[in-house]
């Protein structure tokens, strides 16, 4: 049976577990209506994921909706701010009933674990992709920002890098790379680090989730703070499967270092603020891992013991650029 947007709406979006004091009128009106806590500060951003670009065409559904929704609570964690509420722009070619109902499944999912609720959105037919604006809260002035690394911090990075990028070459080349559940599901099913970004707002000078590859966001820390980096290949936080491939062949150090899509978060800290931080990773039960230092000189030098490594002169994933 073919559906209309307005049924598309109320069957798959109006349904939700979570439902705010702050949201005075969600789906249903022009537009929807929220109260700010007046001791807050709003914290916005939206991301957009196209099939084909940002996933493989054969993404299951489930896995789309948690992803989109995902990708933006990153961001939301990297500003450690407490994530609110969102809207959805979806655009997809057909009504698929199964596709609908996977998709809403996998985004409820994740957004009743982070209390958040859907209160508007827009769709249409066309190609299919997905765009998701979160907004969150934080105290004011306690935003983290990209701005503030300052020579002599600390670089730090939360979990384990390349797995995604990994996840991703199973998929793509099944032939030459054997199928690794584990880094496909890192692909599909990021963690976006919340509760760390929020705990560490008062420690990091500088703070960013990798989204594009570890060298990638980490020069968007260091051209915002114009500062440079060095850092230890060997320090590296890798899962058992990327260092298992780094070890047969160097090349693979690529995939930590320029593969995109793991929402882990890197950040700076000043040395003195050393102990503080890492008793909250530990406590959150986090691999938190330090991965080199900020220097005074622009550029990123990435050192295997006393030996400069060569780094592509491009970083990671750029849209039009070629
Ligand atoms: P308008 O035509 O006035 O822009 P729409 O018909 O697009 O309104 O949307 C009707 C209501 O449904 C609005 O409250 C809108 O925010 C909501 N809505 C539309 N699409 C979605 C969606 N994909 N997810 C959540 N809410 C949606
Ligand atoms: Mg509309």
């Amino acid at each position: 049976m073919p559906q209309s947007e307005f049924d598309i709406i109320e069957h798959y979006f109006k349904q939700q577990q979570v439902s705010r004091d702050d949201v005075i009128f969600g789906i249903g009106d022009d537009a929807a209506v929220v109260t700010i806590p007046a001791d807050r500060q709003l914290v916005i951003a939206l991301d957009t994921l196209v099939a084909g670009v940002h996933f493989p065409e054969q993404t299951p559904a489930e896995d789309i909706g948690y992803k989109t929704l995902a990708v933006n609570l990153s961001d939301l964690a990297a500003m450690g701010a407490e994530p609110a509420w969102f809207t959805l722009a979806l655009t997809m070619p057909e009504a698929d009933q199964k596709w609908l109902k996977g998709f809403s499944h996998g985004l409820f999912t994740l957004a009743s674990e982070c209390g958040m609720q859907l209160i508007g959105g827009d769709t249409t037919q066309g190609a299919l992709a997905i765009s998701i604006q979160v907004a969150g809260y934080v105290p004011p002035g306690k935003a983290l920002r990209r701005c503030g690394a300052r020579q002599g911090d600390l670089i730090y990075v939360t979990g384990t890098l390349g797995d995604a990028a990994l996840g991703l070459r199973c998929l793509l080349q099944p032939d030459k790379e054997p199928f690794d559940s584990a880094a496909v599901a890192r692909l599909n099913r990021p963690q976006p680090r919340l509760a760390f970004g929020r705990a560490v707002r008062d420690i990091a000078t500088a703070c960013i989730d990798i989204s594009d590859g570890l060298l990638a966001d980490l020069e968007h820390i260091l051209s915002a703070s114009r500062v440079g980096a060095r850092l230890d290949r060997q320090a590296l936080p890798l899962s058992d499967s990327v260092q298992a491939r780094c070890e047969q062949d160097e090349e693979h150090y690529s995939l930590a270092l320029y593969g995109g899509d793991d929402y882990e978060l890197c950040m700076t800290v000043p040395p003195e603020k050393r102990s503080a931080i890492e008793a909250i990773a530990t406590q959150q039960n986090i691999r938190f891992s330090q991965i080199g230092t900020i220097e005074r000189q622009a550029g990123i030098r990435l050192y295997e013991a006393d030996r400069l490594c060569r780094l592509k002169s491009r970083y990671g994933y750029e849209h039009f650029a070629g």
